[in-house]
């Protein structure tokens, strides 16, 4: 199991190096020796330089990969020693689960006493698809047929291109780097530039584990680069990209020329109803955790608010209160309730929002960001009162420590305006009323509602989006088989059925 132990870490005490491609079981510059800068966002100042790829880092990731899955022992080995190698990866990640954390918040400026949750939950991801490929048959049989054995085994598909975003970086690339290992696939990962200090940890961490080279790569570098030529790539056989839906809509297109198989985690603009029976304070803690964790630059953040006309000023008041009272400071500081975005670019759109809403007719209530902040990415907690959900606000996703306030009569029409959005990935609905939490969850297009609860995850669930926000599923299953493996369909024939004889002379 995990632990996490209770050693305070200073900013100096992190070592950050700079970080090169981990490529066939090594670590190498770019074939181009061309690197960029890595900015902190708390200072704004550089932390390290890291390696720029381009299609001949690519190349040589894939040919790596490939070859490690074709004849390396990866693909041939047994479950159960492949299972070996999987768990020790949980555990080295556990050995190191502090200096990850603290180079996870130095990183993207999330808050550390959240990055170490974040962490443990990466090393559980390995565990939980070490187990469950343990405990599934290989194939499945179907019933007796007087001529045939009929079975279906699933096969790994391949080289799998994985592209993550910035936003808990290490959490979102272990969710997909677990379930391609464990079920005999090779992987080369295009990590977002924005955050590449703990996926070499975790190419560290990987080595360290003793996995055969090729069988994971990691190659730094640009979207527009490295991405899409990976993307292009004839010899990788599937993409699984979280990110802007902007940027999942072009992969796709690009994917199609190869025919490969995608999976698409894309935005969000999920909203969280409160009815006037709901238990009011839990309500608030959901609500006001599930815009402000994580500093708003998380998928499933309730960026709109719906707010039953009879509870909506008592409600807003408790806002305010609690956005008053929420700790801005230092990502590596445990007592950090909200840190700085990812960086300058990020908050400038974030803040452009804001603007962007006093223009559109809402109420803007912040709190402050203190003097001793000025150098980093701050955006201070923000509500947008008085919000009606067809402005832009209410429509695009702000992917910043902003919620949108709309208050509502009845229940078709909340329903009508949750839904009249382009996304559909997550839902919290509350009430006390049974049948009414069952109805609502039925009725709001998302993939995942939540009736009185937080945002609460069970690897074994589906987890995704539909409409804008995504196509396919993680976790459970659902990556397992629909995603990182092929199904073969094997015919036996248990005798001799009959063969048209076509040609034959009579
Ligand atoms: P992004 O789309 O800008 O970048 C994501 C990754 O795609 C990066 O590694 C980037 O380098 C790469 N990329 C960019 N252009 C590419 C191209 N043309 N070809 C190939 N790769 C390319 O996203 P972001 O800003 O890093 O992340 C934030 C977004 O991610 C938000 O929209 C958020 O909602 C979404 N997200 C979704 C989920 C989910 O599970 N649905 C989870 C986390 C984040």
């Amino acid at each position: 199991m995990s632990q996490q132990t209770q050693t305070v870490w200073k900013r100096e005490d992190v070592q950050v190096r700079d970080i090169q491609h981990y490529i066939n079981g090594s670590f190498v510059e770019a074939r181009s020796n061309e690197s960029f800068a890595n900015i902190d966002p708390f200072k704004n100042k550089e932390l390290n330089q890291v390696a720029s790829g381009d299609e001949r880092d690519i190349d040589e990731a894939v040919e790596a990969a490939s070859r490690a899955f074709k004849r390396g022992p990866w693909g041939s080995m047994t479950v159960e020693k492949r299972m070996v190698y999987i768990n020790r990866i949980a555990d080295l990640i556990d050995e190191d689960i502090d200096e990850i954390a603290h180079l996870e918040a130095l990183d993207t400026g999330l808050p550390i006493s959240q990055t170490k949750k974040m962490t443990a939950r990466a090393a559980e991801n390995f565990r939980f698809y070490a187990r469950m490929v343990q405990s599934v048959l290989h194939g499945e049989s179907y019933p007796v047929d007087q001529a045939f054995l009929n079975y279906t085994v699933y096969k790994p598909i391949g080289v799998v291109g994985l592209i993550t975003p910035w936003n808990a970086p290490f959490m979102l690339e272990t969710w997909k780097v677990a379930p391609a290992l464990a079920t005999g696939n090779t992987v080369v990962l295009k990590p977002a530039e924005l955050s590449p200090l703990t996926v070499n940890k975790l190419a560290e961490v990987i080595d360290r584990a003793g996995l055969p080279a090729g069988v994971f790569n990691v190659v730094h570098g640009y979207g527009e680069t490295a991405g899409a030529a990976l993307v292009a790539h004839k010899d990788v056989a599937a993409i699984s990209f979280t990110g802007e839906t902007t940027t999942g809509t072009t992969i796709i297109k690009n994917a199609a020329d190869t025919l490969k198989k995608t999976s698409m985690e894309l935005g969000g603009k999920s909203p969280l109803i409160v009815f006037e029976d709901a238990n009011f304070e839990r309500a608030l803690d959901a609500a006001v955790w599930g815009i402000f964790s994580f500093n708003g630059e998380r998928c499933t953040a309730n960026s709109r608010v719906f707010l039953h006309k009879s509870i909506k000023d008592r409600f807003v008041e408790a806002m305010k209160e609690r956005v008053d009272h929420l700790t801005l400071g230092d990502s590596m500081d445990q007592t950090t309730q909200l840190g700085p975005l990812i960086s300058k670019e990020h908050m400038n759109k974030v803040k452009s929002y804001i603007d962007l809403a006093k223009e559109e007719g809402c109420d803007v209530y912040q709190g402050a960001v203190p003097d001793a902040l000025v150098d980093g990415n701050f955006v201070p907690p923000t509500l947008l009162l008085n919000a009606e959900n067809h402005m832009r606000v209410c429509q695009e996703e702000i992917f910043g420590p902003v919620v949108a306030i709309i208050e509502f009569e009845d229940e078709q029409e909340v329903i009508d305006a949750a839904n009249d959005v382009e996304y559909g990935l997550a839902g919290y609905v509350w009430t006390n009323d049974l049948q009414r939490g069952h109805r609502v969850a039925q009725a709001v297009d998302a993939g995942m509602i939540w009736v009185n609860a937080q945002n609460v995850r069970d690897l074994r669930i589906p987890f995704g989006g539909m409409k804008a926000s995504g196509i396919g599923r993680e976790g459970g299953h659902y990556a397992m088989f629909e995603f990182y493996t092929e199904p073969k369909a094997i015919h036996i024939a248990l005798g001799d059925h009959p063969i048209p004889q076509f040609g034959k002379k009579k």
